[in-house]
């Protein structure tokens, strides 16, 4: 057992980090207060392979591996974790087309979502339905040449903004058998946007409703197969449930070093406030739950990388785990700053609005509690 990072590893995250910090930090609390992220920053970021991260080589993608991701998700969320997020959910739909597209879709889709002309949105969750994921009622009805779209879908991110969307449909009754998956793209007459969601975090990501009526698709915009989208789409949600963990993770070790300058700057009671034991304890209790969730998300990737049987039950503890504890550290962060937490200027407020929505999306940290009893009663 090794938990050393290769060489190449180093270099991944040592490259992203370094991107993050020139090109993304300096504004990310411009892009938050404009609410969006300019389009430029997209092909500048897939310049460095990170607009197909886990898309395979032979489709012309990096064909890293989900433990290697997850080094660039960490390493780009010190700079912004809502900048960073908005990547991976991108290369969750890239990854879906590459792994279950025909090849003719590969060919047409995937050489502008690698270069990211095309930016990729993910559409599951509807108004009716969330963690009951298999519930949802979009119907794509079959015609001569395709399938007209009909119906809402809720809180995509990149919703009005992406130029394609990854849209769970239904095309029978037969619940999460039902499900089938299709490529819409922007300006497909029929497919429209409600307004922008004022949300509490995440605010340079465009959050939006995507609707269709009577939304025309051609037939070769099916992914895959029919009745199998819902695989496809929880089998992309394994590997975004690391990524968001190591948005958290990322954003909590930034806050977490901040907090370490900070309290060697401030003083108190005549001596910085570094030197009181039980601010030296809260530091301490904050490494060693950071350190933890890095040991703990990289093991969970291995196994998704590895194909293990239990690669979804680590994906679900890890995501709950590491998105719980990189928001106790960017609180205790902020109390560590004192006052000066709660200021825009010190940048750990907004960590903490944008970290708190880790716990809801890619399935709320409850349901993936239900995934892993589900499995620990299943193998009892
Ligand atoms: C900022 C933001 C961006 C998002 N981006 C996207 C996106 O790009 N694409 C997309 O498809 N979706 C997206 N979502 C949606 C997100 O995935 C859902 O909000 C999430 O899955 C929860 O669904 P819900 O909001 O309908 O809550 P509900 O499912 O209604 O859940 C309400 C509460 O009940 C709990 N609960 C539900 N079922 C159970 C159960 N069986 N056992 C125990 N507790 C349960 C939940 O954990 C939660 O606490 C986004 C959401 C937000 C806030």
């Amino acid at each position: 057992m090794d938990f050393a990072l290769t060489e190449e590893q180093t270099a991944i995250f040592d490259m992203a980090h370094a991107f993050g910090q020139e090109h993304i930090a300096p504004h990310a609390r411009s892009w938050e207060a404009e609410g969006t992220i300019p389009k430029e920053i997209w092909p500048q970021l897939a310049e460095l392979g990170f607009g197909g991260l886990y898309v395979s080589e032979e489709s012309g993608g990096s064909g890293l591996t989900r433990l290697d991701a997850t080094l660039v998700f960490e390493a780009l969320s010190m700079a912004c974790p809502s900048v960073a997020a908005f990547l991976s959910i991108h290369n969750m739909c890239a990854k879906m087309i590459d792994a279950f597209g025909s090849d003719e879709m590969k060919a047409r889709v995937l050489p502008d979502v690698l270069t990211m002309k095309t930016v990729l949105s993910y559409c599951l969750t509807e108004p009716g339905s969330g963690s009951d994921a298999a519930a949802l009622k979009t119907r794509a009805e079959r015609t001569n040449d395709g399938y007209t779209l009909n119906g809402t879908k809720a809180f995509i991110s990149g919703g009005g903004y992406s130029d394609a969307y990854v849209c769970m449909v239904r095309t029978s009754d037969d619940g999460a058998n039902g499900v089938s998956t299709v490529y819409v793209e922007d300006g497909t007459p029929g497919l429209s946007f409600g307004g922008l969601e004022d949300k509490m975090g995440w605010r340079s990501q465009p959050t939006a409703q995507v609707q269709f009526d009577d939304c025309r698709i051609p037939a070769e915009n099916l992914v895959g197969e029919e009745g199998r989208g819902f695989r496809y789409a929880m089998m992309g949600l394994d590997g975004g449930r690391l990524n968001i963990s190591a948005c958290s993770l990322g954003a909590a070790q930034t806050a977490l070093s901040a907090t370490l300058d900070y309290m060697g700057e401030r003083k108190a009671f005549g001596q910085s406030i570094d030197q009181f034991q039980g601010l030296q304890f809260r530091l301490a209790d904050m490494e060693i739950q950071l350190q933890a969730a890095r040991t703990f998300l990289r093991q969970a990737a291995w196994k998704l990388d590895q194909g293990a049987p239990d690669a979804t039950k680590f994906c679900a503890m890890a995501k709950k785990f590491v998105t719980e504890a990189g928001s106790r550290v960017v609180d205790q962060c902020l109390q560590l700053h004192g006052g000066y937490g709660y200021l825009a200027d010190y940048g750990i407020e907004k960590l903490v609005r944008d970290l708190r929505v880790h716990q809801i999306l890619e399935g709320t940290n409850e349901i993936m509690r239900v995934i892993v009893a589900r499995d620990m009663l299943k193998n009892r």
